[in-house]
């Protein structure tokens, strides 16, 4: 982050800027939404910066600017569309001991303007460091179109509710209260009955909510999906949104994290490195620790929790505690390996049945398993598989599989870091320990990229061989 966010207060702040054109004309009508005092240097300003000069809104000056003119000022704004001039003009005003914006030059500017969605009291700022105008203008679309022209209305009343409201105890009750007004009560009644509806209607909320008694823990065991954020479930979504507590695993990527609600605590369950990972039964009891306290919480896993995520286990003690629980199903490693191949799962003529196998849990296998899995047709989803990838090789050939069977390992599937390595059984261990991968890494047995794909994945090939 090369420039960092903050909304600046400038009511009663001087606020100067040097020109009198078009790139002044639409700075200036940014700034007077605000408070501050604005003084324009132009030599032959545009009708409109006139016009506000005669009305009061700024102080127009028809000279050049000049040494000290921004003293005390907390934001120059250059503006001539002239880089020599421009360049003067900031280097003074920069003196003066105001942060300068060039307009139109980003690298000499000590700040930018975002793109601003304006809801005022809400304003919402975009900025891409200058890297991808044409993107803040799309997004900063879109959230006007999905931004009710209300919003700002609702959020300037409730201001001015909030110290009734907080007679609420903090935390989760007051939180479903505002959440209310502003997502249901207050919209529907701001339709209905214009302003004052809204201001009877945070009454009636208010009591209604003095009056609900104190939601218990919960806890929602929620499918991260393979790391993509835009994979996760508009459950799950919801379900982070709605957090206290999130307790997670080592599989759960940081954007992912980055959408849990800005207060809830998160917890990463599945830490390495500093000495041993927590036991499940560590897990367990941090899990209902915070449930029995009255929070919501998200044990988050990788993948879908129903897919060797232990999940039992902890429903079993959950449930054990009295704590009420459900399940938000993710999209699990091997559906977003195969997506990334191409493939199916299953396939008419060639598997009607799929199997998802961990690696470890292979080791235990009988005669009878690893001759069905040699099969030619068989297709297995093979988790955690890296470390035996040479022992499931000798059994499988052992037991009457093909040499030639296609194997595909997809790192990292959905992520941006995603690698693909095509072998087959004979070449997996030696194919496996070149690639060096690092990542979580899923074998699919039996299943090769899609052919008219394969061009798209020789690169990955390549890299990894
Ligand atoms: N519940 C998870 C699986 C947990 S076991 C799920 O449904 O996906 C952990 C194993 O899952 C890893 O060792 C790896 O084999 C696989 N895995 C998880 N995320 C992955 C990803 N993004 N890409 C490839 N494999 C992944």
């Amino acid at each position: 982050m090369k420039h960092f966010p903050i909304f600046l207060a400038l009511e009663g702040r001087r606020i100067v800027l040097s020109g009198g054109g078009d790139a002044a004309l639409a700075k200036l009508r940014l700034l007077l939404k605000t408070r501050g005092h604005i003084t324009v240097f132009a030599r032959s300003p545009a009708p409109e910066i006139e016009t506000w000069a005669t009305e009061g809104r700024l102080t127009l000056a028809r000279r050049a600017f000049g040494p000290g003119d921004a003293l005390c000022a907390a934001l120059f704004y250059a503006a001539d569309e002239n880089p020599v001039e421009d360049a003067r003009t900031s280097a003074l005003a920069r003196a003066d001991g105001a942060l300068v914006n060039i307009v139109d030059n980003l690298a000499d500017s000590q700040f930018i303007t975002p793109a601003i969605v304006d809801r005022d009291p809400v304003t919402i700022a975009i900025g891409t460091e200058g890297a991808a105008p044409v993107l803040a203008r799309a997004i900063k679309a879109d959230l006007e179109a999905r931004l009710p022209a209300t919003l700002g209305t609702l959020a300037r009343i409730g201001k001015a509710f909030r110290k009734v409201a907080d007679i609420l105890p903090m935390g989760r009750r007051r939180r479903d209260f505002w959440a209310d007004f502003y997502f249901s009560a207050g919209p529907r009644a701001m339709d209905q009955g214009g302003e004052d509806g809204v201001r009877q209607t945070l009454d009636t909320l208010l009591a209604h909510h003095l009056a609900t008694p104190e939601r218990e823990g919960h806890v929602a065991f929620v499918g991260a999906g393979p790391g993509d954020p835009e994979l996760l479930t508009l459950k799950a979504r919801k379900a982070l949104d709605a957090a206290d507590v999130v307790i997670h695993d080592r599989l759960v990527t940081p954007e992912i994290l980055e959408l849990a609600r800005r207060e809830a605590t998160l917890i990463d369950a599945g830490k390495e490195g500093f000495g041993p990972s927590m036991s499940q039964d560590e897990i367990n009891q941090l899990i209902i620790r915070h449930a029995a306290k009255g929070a919501q919480v998200v044990r988050l896993k990788g993948g879908d929790p129903t897919v060797f995520g232990r999940l039992d286990e902890e429903i079993e003690a959950v449930q054990g505690a009295g704590i009420s629980w459900h399940v938000v199903p993710g999209i699990t490693a091997a559906s977003a390996s195969v997506a990334s191949i191409g493939q199916s799962l299953t396939k008419r003529g060639r598997n009607a049945s799929v199997r998802l196998l961990t690696g470890h849990d292979m080791k235990g296998f009988a005669d009878h398993d690893w001759r069905t899995l040699a099969r030619p047709g068989e297709v297995a989803a093979i988790y955690m598989g890296k470390k035996s990838a040479r022992f499931i090789q000798g059994r499988l050939i052992m037991h009457g599989a093909e040499r030639t069977t296609p194997i595909t390992l997809v790192e990292n599937a959905s992520r941006p870091d995603q690698r693909v390595l095509s072998t087959t059984l004979e070449q997996l261990p030696l194919d496996l320990a070149n690639a060096g991968a690092t990542g979580p890494a899923l074998m699919l047995f039996g299943l090769a990229p899609r052919a008219a794909q394969a061009a798209l994945f020789d690169n990955a090939e390549q890299e990894l061989a």
